[in-house]
């Protein structure tokens, strides 16, 4: 891998097997959040870096042998991949944890997720069956159903989890056979860099993979209209996921919108009846919650907690809130890192400011912390912030903060719990905390997100479908449905014995 950290300008648009720079000579400057220097400097693309890299996986796709290379050996190329990512888990998970700020543990087993999602997709298409036969009713009919890839996809990907998001696009894209684009964050465009030189050293074709770096509104939207491309796979917020689909929509290509949450995170008094089911769900609303500075779209920013135990609940949630050690990603010891951006911070701050002056209460954080020498007095650093007595009409309740901050309602029934929970235009993910497996579940299968959780908050399965019900989006990343985004399914009916039909007299 090369040293992408240099601050010289980097040609970092890939396109057609080449690196190259900005066909306009412009870059930007990458920035460490946790002390706003820049470390690297990026390509800056636009509209016709967008049209060059479309035309080479137009070409590569209608041309090259990659969408009709056999399953076994695009299977094996993913896996050479998944190990070429093991191999760079240190430095990928540095240069993550730089890019976006997260510690350089979290960085490490991001790489280590994206490393599964290659294998995962390698396994799931070398185990399939190559078509799926249909009894037409008559020995002389063959009709078999296949799959085949969409042709030119572009994947556009957000910057909380950069190299993730774009692994469950380009590992499924590529087990199927697809070309693509892949446009990352403008701010965090790193690993997606290095991703693309882990792929031509795996023995991927020039031309199936491209990278154009450069803003959503210019790169971003013109491959979301582009008439070459085919699909359009999109991890990112409400208001650019509604501008994705509008621009795809004239020329009907296929769009897959991962978006935004407002993810509920219920917890019944009986989780709470031991000391240690007490300590497990306060833990665990602390990781829900605050883990990457709650820069996550499946945060649980909602705590719906039951009255009864509400005080002594938010209580030690506050206290453990206010012990969490705030510091550049890359120092020792630290456990959160710092917002993404000035821009995000200021959004945070906003967010937190009307939830105040609509009536919560500030029970921790609501500041920026003091400079030390872990974290910098140019660093994006916020205190996770927990607000209590908020209620279901304030706009820190119905809207995604995307930042440390957690609110606190409470609730009497079930009923209301699933009511509360199930009360917000997103539908992400959520999750239940109770002693009672059968109560658990019932409420589980009244809540309407795409991921329940019981008795815990986060994990997912590369197995298991990943994606929102509602405005957190249409389509599935991950598991069987994950790669089905990435093809079309062809119907070859074939009759052995072709007779005239007679339906016309003459
Ligand atoms: P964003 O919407 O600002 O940007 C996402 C990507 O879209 C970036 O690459 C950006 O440059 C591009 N973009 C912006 N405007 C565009 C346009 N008009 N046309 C095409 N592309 C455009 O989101 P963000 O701030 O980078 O990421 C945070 C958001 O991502 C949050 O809402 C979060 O919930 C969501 N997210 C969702 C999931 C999920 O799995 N559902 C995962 C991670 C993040």
């Amino acid at each position: 891998m090369a040293d992408r950290t240099a601050r010289q300008a980097q040609a970092t648009i890939h396109a057609g097997g080449e690196w190259l720079d900005a066909i306009s000579g412009a870059t930007r400057e990458i920035l460490d959040p946790a002390d706003a220097r820049p470390f690297a400097v990026v390509a800056e693309g636009d509209e016709k870096d967008a049209e060059r890299a479309v035309t080479a996986a137009r070409q590569a796709f209608d041309h090259g042998p990659w969408p009709h290379t056999p399953v076994a050996e695009r299977a094996a190329l993913l896996r050479r991949v998944a190990d070429l990512l093991v191999q760079g888990r240190e430095e990928l998970g540095l240069l993550e944890s730089r890019d976006a700020g997260k510690t350089v543990e979290e960085g490490r087993i991001d790489i280590d997720c994206v490393a599964d999602a290659f294998r995962y997709f390698a396994d799931l298409v070398a185990a399939e069956a190559p078509g799926r036969v249909v009894d037409a009713g008559s020995a002389d009919i063959h009709s078999v159903v296949v799959h085949e890839p969409v042709g030119v996809c572009a994947l556009i990907t957000p910057w909380n989890y950069p190299l993730l998001q774009a692994s469950w696009k380009i590992a499924p894209a590529l087990a199927a056979g697809n070309t693509f684009v892949i446009k990352p964050s403008e701010i965090t465009p790193m690993t997606t860099i290095a991703l693309l030189e882990l792929l031509a050293e795996a023995g991927l074709p020039a031309g199936v993979a491209n990278l154009v770096t450069g803003p959503g509104h210019t790169v971003g939207a013109r491959l979301a209209e582009h008439p070459g491309v085919d699909l359009v796979s999109f991890t990112g917020g409400l208001a650019s996921g509604t501008k994705v689909a509008q621009a795809a929509a004239p020329t009907v290509k296929k769009v897959a919108l991962e978006l935004g949450g407002k993810n509920p995170n219920i917890v019944f008094a009986d989780a709470c009846a031991t000391e240690e089911g007490f300590d497990t769900a306060v833990d665990q609303a602390l990781n829900a919650a605050f883990i990457h500075s709650g820069q996550v779209c499946s945060a649980g920013g909602r705590l719906i907690v039951e009255e009864s135990v509400r005080d002594r609940f938010v209580t030690e949630l506050a206290g453990r809130a206010r012990q969490i050690r705030l510091g550049r990603g890359t120092a020792d010891g630290v456990e959160c890192g710092p917002l993404v951006s000035e821009q995000q911070r200021a959004k945070v701050e906003a967010y937190v400011a009307g939830a105040l002056a609509e009536g919560a209460v500030l029970r921790c954080g609501g500041r920026r912390p003091e400079p030390s020498p872990e974290r910098p007095a140019t660093g994006y650093f916020y205190e996770p912030t927990v607000l209590d007595a908020c209620h279901r009409e304030m706009t820190v309740v119905r809207e995604e903060v995307f930042g440390p901050v957690l609110t606190v309602e409470t609730f009497r029934t079930e009923d209301e719990a699933v009511f509360l929970a199930n009360d917000t235009e997103y539908g992400l993910a959520g999750a239940v905390w109770s002693a009672d497996a059968a109560k658990a579940r019932r409420v589980a299968g009244r809540l309407r997100h795409g991921t329940v959780w019981i008795n815990d908050f986060h994990p997912y399965l590369p197995q298991a479908e990943w994606g929102g019900f509602g405005k957190s989006g249409t389509g599935r990343e991950l598991g069987p449905a994950g790669l089905a985004e990435y093809r079309e399914t062809k119907h070859v009916y074939q009759n052995l014995a072709p007779k005239p039909v007679r339906w016309f007299a003459g």
